[in-house]
């Protein structure tokens, strides 16, 4: 299953954080993808293909310009 995602996407885990959201930001893109949680902001590296199967969905990025 091809899953399309970019850096900024938000993309939605299978797997709730702890802190309650299960929305994380894509901020780095490579054999390892940073991710970086919309909640708490902590920041996760996982390889591609582990990051690929968590998936659940991807969204649009935000769009919010503050
Ligand atoms: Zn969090």
């Amino acid at each position: 299953m091809n899953k399309i995602f970019n850096m900024g996407d938000i993309v939605q885990m299978k797997k709730m954080h702890p802190c309650g959201t299960d929305k994380w930001e894509i901020i780095r893109m490579g054999a390892d993808i940073k991710i970086k949680c919309t909640g708490c902001s902590r920041i996760v590296m996982l390889p591609r293909s582990k990051f690929e199967k968590d998936i659940k969905k991807v969204m649009a990025p935000t769009e919010e310009s503050k």
